[in-house]
């Protein structure tokens, strides 16, 4: 029954999680939080994280009720993400591993999210929508690999909604995202924005310079108000995201659909994906905010797949990489 510490920093929430055989033990996490109209910097989130990680770590081991001895394996976020929050926590990752004495395992981070998604929603081999503000990729299973079928060409839908909510200094906590998701709800006019799905991939950043640009204008002239936006930014970019979904899952023959990442807590979009899956005769599965935002359990879940199929990372190449597509990584934990 091996016990799996996983820690996360790739972007601005900082996690440690611990997993034992498909039960999650501990997943204490912390956002770093900048003020409105502001995104996080890399050093900044850095400092953030190292201020913070060694408190996380006695937590997630107070919670879990297990010592260093029960632990089996130590995992941390290889890559894809930010350089120096990247750094920040393999150095502790490496550190308590030789500390211990225990074997390394560097996961890529969306792995995790696609494990941690399975592990909770109990999907079997869904077609994955896998969602942030750092990535968006249509994801399946096949002969070993995760497969990427259609991806943003520019942006993350989540750097889009990010981003947007920097220009009306929407409040980033306790994410822009939640607070869009909030506004959008009361908002009553659907304000025609670029619609931009190129083949199975979707591109973001020309929706962003649209609303940076005419949006703000007629904000300014009362044509519409910032809730209608909101409103009508999440309308467009979430049947994007629908559209490229279901053609997947059209490809695949696939019954199931899962959505993971950060902007996969957004349940104006959950309910798109089960609209969308229901006419297909299809299931929607996803979790909340405790498992689809970064955290350190999904690392450790990946870690405890990767260390039960004989998976370890030597020391000698324990770094990390801003740039680990989903793909690069053999799957040989399934059949
Ligand atoms: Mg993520």
């Amino acid at each position: 029954m091996p016990a799996v510490l996983g820690f996360e920093g790739s972007a601005n929430k900082i996690g440690v999680g611990v997993v034992r055989d498909g039960k999650v033990l501990a997943n204490p996490r912390r956002t770093y939080v900048t003020p409105p109209g502001t995104g996080f910097l890399p050093g900044d989130t850095a400092r953030h994280h190292r201020a913070v990680i060694l408190d996380l770590l006695q937590e997630a081991l107070t919670e879990s009720g297990l010592t260093s001895q029960d632990i089996d394996c130590i995992a941390y976020t290889k890559g894809p993400g930010m350089g120096a929050p990247l750094v920040s926590v393999a150095v502790v990752a490496r550190t308590v591993a030789q500390l211990w004495n225990k074997p390394l395992v560097g996961v890529n981070h969306c792995i995790g999210h696609i494990e941690m998604g399975r592990l909770i929603t109990g999907a079997t081999s869904p077609t994955v929508l896998y969602v942030s503000g750092g990535n968006t990729q249509v994801i399946a299973y096949s002969e070993h690999r995760y497969r990427i079928f259609g991806e943003t060409i520019d942006i993350a839908v989540g750097n889009c909604l990010d981003r947007f909510a920097r220009v009306l200094k929407i409040s980033n906590d306790p994410s822009p995202g939640y607070n869009i998701e909030q506004m959008a709800k009361r908002g009553k006019k659907l304000v025609e924005l670029p619609y931009t799905v190129k083949g199975m991939d979707v591109s973001f950043s020309g929706i962003l310079s649209f609303i940076e640009d005419v949006a703000h204008r007629m904000l300014a002239t009362g044509e519409c108000t910032p809730e209608d936006l909101c409103f009508s930014l999440q309308e467009t970019v979430f049947a994007m995201l629908v559209e490229i979904t279901e053609r997947a899952m059209a490809h695949c023959g696939s019954q199931e659909a899962l959505i993971v990442g950060g902007v996969g807590c957004n349940v104006r979009l959950q309910e798109m994906m089960t609209t969308m899956c229901q006419e297909r005769g299809a299931l929607l599965f996803a979790t909340d905010e405790r498992f689809c935002i970064d955290n350190g359990a999904m690392i450790a879940q990946a870690g405890w797949e990767m260390f039960r199929a004989g998976h370890r990372t030597p020391l000698s190449d324990s770094g990390v990489t801003q740039r680990y597509r989903t793909d690069e990584v053999e799957v040989t934990w399934r059949d």
